[in-house]
């Protein structure tokens, strides 16, 4: 069993930088673990935690139930990836491939076997006889996978292994890496910034801000019902469109006013979040995705949205329209790689709408999130 458990681990640099802040996680024997989240919110320092690269402050770090706080990273049986392939470039493929089996001491046909049976699976097999720098960037990748894998260590770790490839390149080993997984379902933390590469390749995503844990899940679950403002906005592409408005009482109803704009709180809302009656004459926080917000079709009573394209970035099959929202939406509300302060509406590939284009949007309400404006929390 190769469960890797973090207790209240938490990193502090020299000089006082939090980096990991009583971090609480497990990972389940073969599982596939992503830690996301963005640029310097400790990710790359839990991983190397994990792998004995970096020292634990305080906390404990178990792998397969044994504390592996005092051991060095050759005792811990894990074999890391990392985004530079760190091959040795005057050895061939075989002889990389094949340097930390004969490291151990293991025979010369075993290694032999071992490493031919990698190279298969990983379609180096034409290869093994050249060194790195006859390799496609894609191929030394896949080389350094080779590396790790032909070990079979008891779990993975991989910092941001595709992030020097080209984008297709990285699709392609998205699929392999799945592929590999699913054959030798080796227990696996991979460490991203890319929420795609996040939601496609993790059995559950743990998303990171600011050294701490936010949300840990399946990759459906967390775009389903993100438990704070910044799951919401990290987690979905493109990004979720949140705004603070105020929540009115109409007397008809509620109601969310945003400048002049009055948008009816369907009961469907009301029904499954009861705690948006506590609001009334109070700020929240509203979350539109993109796909919420599109073209009012004839006979749509929908609350509407009058705004000026900014850009429209057509994608083949659908079509982005970007655009500024007609109201104050609250700086403080912006999550790293979201598009700033635009917000984004999904339209279908063949909508009759060009950049600078005035449109009338109509708003799917009955999709919408809420959180609350201090504790930043979703709405139970
Ligand atoms: P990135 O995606 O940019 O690699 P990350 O999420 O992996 O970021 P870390 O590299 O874990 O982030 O860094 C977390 C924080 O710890 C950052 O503020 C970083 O500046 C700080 N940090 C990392 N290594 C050290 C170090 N050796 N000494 C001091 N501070 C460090």
């Amino acid at each position: 069993m190769a469960e890797v458990t973090l207790t209240d681990v938490t990193k502090e640099f020299p000089g006082g930088t939090v980096a990991v802040d009583q971090v609480s996680l497990t990972v389940e024997d073969g599982e596939f673990m992503v830690l996301v989240g963005p640029s310097g919110c400790g990710k790359s320092t839990l991983l190397r935690m994990v792998a004995g690269l970096e020292d634990v402050t305080s906390g404990t770090v178990q792998i397969g139930g044994r504390v592996v706080n005092d051991l060095p990273p050759k005792e811990r049986d894990i074999a890391m990836v990392f985004q530079n392939y760190a091959l040795y470039p005057h050895m061939t493929v075989a002889d990389n491939l094949g340097f930390s089996l004969r490291l151990r001491g293991m025979r010369k046909p075993q290694v032999l076997e071992q490493v031919t049976d990698t190279a298969h699976v990983l379609g180096l097999g034409l290869l093994l006889e050249r060194k790195p720098a006859a390799l496609s960037g894609g191929q030394r990748q896949r080389v350094a996978m080779g590396r790790a894998i032909v070990r079979r260590p008891q779990v993975f770790l991989m910092d941001e292994p595709l992030s020097n490839l080209d984008a297709k390149l990285r699709v392609a080993m998205r699929g392999e890496l799945s592929r590999l997984h699913q054959r030798y379902g080796t227990t696996t933390i991979y460490v991203t910034h890319d929420q795609v590469e996040a939601m496609t390749l993790g059995n559950r995503i743990a998303v990171l801000d600011r050294g701490k844990l936010q949300q840990v899940g399946p990759p459906d679950e967390l775009y389903a019902a993100p438990r704070n403002v910044f799951v919401a906005g990290f987690i979905g592409s493109p990004a979720m469109n949140l705004s603070r408005c105020r929540v009115v009482d109409s007397g008809a109803g509620l109601a969310l006013a945003l400048g002049d704009l009055r948008w009816p709180v369907p009961e469907r809302q009301l029904a499954i979040r009861p705690a948006l009656r506590g609001y009334a004459g109070r700020d929240i926080i509203l979350g539109l995705r993109p796909s919420a917000i599109g073209l009012p079709r004839d006979g749509d009573t929908s609350s509407r949205l009058r705004v000026s394209a900014v850009t429209v970035e057509s994608l083949g099959g659908e079509k982005n329209l970007l655009f500024v929202p007609p109201f104050d939406h609250g700086e403080r509300l912006l999550v790293e790689d979201s598009a700033g302060n635009l917000w984004t509406a999904r339209l279908p590939a063949l909508a009759p709408v060009r950049a600078t284009d005035e449109v009338e949007l109509a708003v799917d309400l009955d999709g919408a999130y809420f959180f609350d404006p201090d504790s930043t929390e979703a709405l139970p």
